[in-house]
């Protein structure tokens, strides 16, 4: 299922210009990080094949039976409703981590730019998003995921950026460019899953996200390649951290060992 490091995917979708004078960027993961539920997981629980099937799917992605990109884009294919119907319905049920409005409001102010890099359909992201931020900053947060070929009949099918990828979307290439930059910034990465494998692991301060309750794949990983984390239950409370980083009041090695008493 991985890429060979040689040779990355070729995209078939744009990417947002690099930052190249900043000196901190955040990179975020959407579903299950800033959402509260994966808005995917729900359109195939609810509308499509249901949640047993679905659980299904996931061991057979987990065990490489099948790749992330097959087995989640016959998730979506289970769904049978119009695309215009899908957003309506995530945008009245999908909740996001109620801190992310203060923390995107801050970034702003600091002037760190916020990158939401997502398996996702960039559509339904702005759509959800729109409810907590409001339209406008919607509109224009920057999004890397994947896109979506909505007929005019309103079905609709999703567009990889990367076909080749069994990710669908290799979400190291969002991060990999700010590496290679001559003075590269701080990168800050947040996630919870295991499509966010490939790029936390070149993240400088990584926040794994871990609803009480639920679990994070991503952890799990983490845990077992010993890869240096924070994990954090919302936005709210990692806030002051990414501040204190910003602010030049605390480093990233002092923040990885704050972050293991959260
Ligand atoms: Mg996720």
């Amino acid at each position: 299922m991985s890429n060979s490091d040689e040779t990355p995917p070729k995209s078939t979708l744009p990417y947002p210009p690099i930052h190249k004078d900043k000196k901190f960027v955040i990179l975020t993961d959407w579903d299950g990080t800033i959402t509260t539920y994966d808005s995917n997981d729900y359109m195939t629980d609810n509308l499509g094949f249901g949640k047993e099937k679905r659980r299904q799917g996931n061991l057979d992605i987990l065990s490489g039976k099948v790749t992330f990109k097959d087995g989640f884009r016959e998730m979506l294919e289970s769904v049978p409703n119009k695309f215009d119907e899908c957003k309506q319905i995530l945008k009245d049920n999908i909740k996001l981590d109620e801190g992310f409005r203060a923390f995107y409001e801050w970034t702003k102010s600091a002037d760190v730019p916020v990158i939401i890099v997502s398996s996702g359909m960039a559509p339904l992201i702005r759509a959800v998003l729109s409810n907590l931020v409001g339209e406008e900053d919607a509109d224009k947060v920057e999004i890397i995921s994947n896109d979506v070929k909505v007929n005019e009949d309103g079905r609709w099918k999703i567009q990889f950026r990367h076909p080749t990828s069994g990710y669908g979307h290799d979400k190291s290439q969002a991060i990999l460019p700010y590496r290679e930059l001559p003075d590269p910034p701080t990168l800050f990465f947040f996630g919870d899953g295991v499509s966010d494998l490939s790029a936390a692991r070149h993240a400088d301060v990584l926040f794994v996200k871990a609803a009480p309750g639920r679990e994070s794949d991503l952890a799990t990983y983490c845990d077992r390649e010993g890869i240096p984390h924070i994990l954090f239950e919302s936005f709210e409370q990692v806030l002051p951290m990414v501040q204190a980083i910003v602010e030049g009041k605390m480093t990233k090695e002092e923040a990885i060992e704050k972050g293991k008493t959260f």
